[in-house]
């Protein structure tokens, strides 16, 4: 493990961005931090692997079969594809991936397996949708512990999780720390040994000193901010200083 200054940790998931390796790589280097996690798309992970010094490099997924040989899994990325490349993290089960691509908790479930037994560092995202936060917190608690349950399914080793209320995921609408916080105590309860929780949500340089000021939040998974080189270098600065 990796963690940053004040033992905080910061997931930068470039999603399906940028566009070419060029624009990767510049991106890449004004990121390049201690106990930063950079999480390109798959065609730049090289390029962008050989530009690092500090900062560590993370998948946005992959494919649960790993025979040693390759195997018949048109469009999949084994984990010792991404081990090659030299990724360490992997983050498994993505709010959009459950969406657009339909991934199960099942599913999921292989995946983080497959990541553990593989040797990757795994960063499991969870989170409810609105109709389940609309009837409350505790509501939204229930749908957090059934997706562990199934997605930590026979996982002996602890894994990241990031808890991503769907609704505060590219929204601008993050949720309030307060609530965070109680639904990250209840993961660390729930999760067995997987207690390292992080937030994830419209992270910004105006909020993420009112999450990550609190221990028990590890630290953030950071979408729309992390495309901002500017805006991402101002979020490391404000933690660094908590
Ligand atoms: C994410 O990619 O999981 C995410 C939280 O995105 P954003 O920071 O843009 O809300």
């Amino acid at each position: 493990m990796n963690p940053m200054m004040n033992n905080k940790l910061l997931i930068a998931n470039w999603k399906m961005n940028p566009q070419t390796e060029q624009q990767a790589i510049r991106l890449a280097r004004a990121e390049d931090q201690k106990g930063i996690v950079i999480c390109p798309p798959f065609p730049f992970l090289d390029g962008v692997k050989g530009k690092l010094k500090k900062a560590e490099l993370g998948a946005q997924d992959l494919f649960w079969e790993d025979p040693p040989g390759g195997g018949p899994y048109t469009g999949e990325v084994s984990v010792l594809m991404l081990k090659r490349l030299g990724a360490r993290y992997v983050i498994i089960g993505h709010s959009e991936r459950r969406r657009w691509l339909g991934e199960t908790d099942e599913m999921i479930n292989r995946k983080v397996l497959s990541a553990a037994r593989g040797g990757l560092k795994v960063i499991l995202c969870v989170g409810e949708p609105l109709s389940v936060r609309k009837k409350g917190l505790n509501a939204a608690k229930q749908f957090v512990k059934s997706q562990l349950r199934k997605n930590l399914k026979s996982v002996r080793s602890p894994v990241i999780v990031a808890y991503e209320p769907i609704w505060a995921i590219g929204t601008g609408k993050p949720d309030h720390p307060e609530d965070t916080l109680k639904m990250v105590r209840f993961i660390r309860e729930v999760a067995g040994f997987s207690r390292r929780v992080l937030y994830g949500g419209s992270v910004t340089s105006q909020n993420v000193k009112s999450f990550l000021c609190y221990k028990e939040i590890y630290g953030a998974l950071v979408g729309g901010a992390s495309l901002k080189a500017q805006e991402f270098r101002k979020i490391i600065t404000i933690v660094k200083k908590l």
